[in-house]
């Protein structure tokens, strides 16, 4: 029996009670150093997803030099074609968002730091789906990674592939979730994090970032007012900035989720992805992720309808997406208490918007009423809390569901993009 197939966690089998007591599978994801494989990244260069133009990777990268828009790193899939076969990952003992070190980007196995994040579960969730009449619906619970959220994913990406170029400082402007994950990560590497959040950042967040070390300025205004901020302080200091998708290593980080998912249902995809969207880094990275895997021959050519989701009080991308918009133009007066996907303008935007069509998939907005609703409900559905933008995922569900988007017989996965214990206030 494979291990990867039983990471599929269906509620009331017992293969899960089996498996998730087996302590050495357990280990095995903590066990970082496999001293058999040889660790290759067969990064190639980085290149600008708009204008074209290459840069090299081993040197710091921002945004493009040229045109100001989003690199992404490029790797020689024909030479990582050659280890990366179906059978070969399913053998590895790295579980980790590692696992595929052919096309992550650093190069040295020393740098690749990790705190056991990525290869997070999938759950079917048989009561919400009964609630509203679907087959097949999961969730990808995101919550289960250290510090609470997804955003582990990408910055143990990108602090690693930073260490391997000579950064002791980071700055980043943050919600909250990216900023504590910066500090676990610049804590456990033993360098300096500096991070600029609006004031209203939840206190629980706040403290986090500062009992791991990372420098915490509150700002008055929004997380686009804290990047100004973050922006100038780092030039002023020489600090390297991980801002969201303004580096090209973070979305690294994000793309093994899709990765994991495609493995972990067996080397298939589901028919809709349901992610809420902030600065669009999740979306925009598993889509990377699908296309690479194609290359690779992991996959077909099959995508997901890739479903962005944003709180009524703030959505540029379902503006963007109904206008016909190749770019969102900022959203004013930006509120909603799901403060994760409370971004006015991102940089991604027309990365997100093109995934999005590309995959026939949609864009809808719920209001934090509906938001904090599903937050609750979810819960005694089925017995998992989660945090508010994760929960809009779940409102745009029943939505899409109602307005018939989603089909009976459609298989569904929900990011769950965090856990509730990571906003205690909202409870
Ligand atoms: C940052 C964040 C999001 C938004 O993710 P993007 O990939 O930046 O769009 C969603 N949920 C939570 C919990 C977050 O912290």
């Amino acid at each position: 029996m494979n291990f990867y197939k039983n990471t599929l966690l269906i509620c009331n089998d017992s293969e899960f009670i089996l498996n998730k007591f087996d302590f050495t599978k357990i280990y095995q994801k903590y066990n970082f150093k496999d001293k058999k494989m040889n660790k290759n990244s067969y990064i190639v260069n980085v290149k600008c997803t708009n204008c074209g133009k290459e840069f090299n990777a081993d040197q710091k990268n921002g945004l493009c030099t040229s045109c100001g828009k989003v690199l992404y790193p490029r790797y020689d899939l024909e030479k990582a074609k050659e280890t990366l076969s179906k059978q070969n990952i399913q053998n590895r003992k790295v579980y980790n968002i590692w696992r595929l070190h052919e096309i992550m980007p650093v190069k040295e196995d020393k740098h690749r730091i990790t705190l056991g994040e990525g290869w997070t579960p999938n759950v079917k969730l048989n009561n919400f789906g009964a609630k509203l009449n679907l087959n097949d619906v999961y969730i990808k619970d995101e919550g289960q990674n250290p510090t609470g959220t997804f955003k582990s994913r990408g910055l143990c990406a990108a602090v690693s592939k930073a260490l391997e170029l000579g950064v002791q400082d980071f700055v980043m402007p943050s919600a909250g979730n990216a900023g504590a994950a910066l500090s676990a990560y610049t804590a456990h590497a033993g360098v300096k994090a500096h991070i600029f959040v609006p004031k209203d950042t939840p206190e629980l967040i706040q403290k986090e970032i500062k009992r791991m070390g990372g420098e915490l300025t509150l700002i008055e205004g929004l997380i686009s007012d804290a990047g100004r901020v973050a922006k100038e302080e780092g030039i002023k200091n020489n600090w390297f900035s991980v801002s969201t998708l303004k580096e090209p290593y973070r979305v690294e980080g994000k793309k093994t989720m899709g990765t994991e998912l495609a493995e972990q249902f067996d080397w298939t995809l589901p028919d809709m992805i349901i992610y809420p969207t902030g600065g669009g880094t999740g979306i925009v990275g598993m889509w990377k992720a699908f296309e690479e895997m194609e290359t690779l021959g992991l996959i077909g050519s099959e995508r997901p309808k890739m479903v962005s989701v944003q709180p009524t009080g703030c959505q540029p991308i379902v503006r963007a997406f109904n206008n016909g918009d190749k770019f969102a133009t900022p959203w004013e007066n930006a509120q909603s208490f799901a403060s994760g996907i409370r971004v006015p303008g991102a940089i991604g935007d027309y990365l997100i918007l093109n995934a999005v069509r590309d995959s026939n998939g949609t864009a809808v907005a719920v209001d934090d009423t509906e938001i904090k609703d599903a937050m609750y409900s979810f819960a005694k559905t089925e017995g998992i809390m989660v945090c508010p933008e994760a929960a809009a995922t779940v409102a745009a569900t029943e939505k899409l569901t109602n307005e018939g988007f989603i089909d009976k017989n459609d298989s569904v996965v929900l990011f769950i993009t965090g856990s509730g214990l990571t906003t205690p206030n909202d409870w």
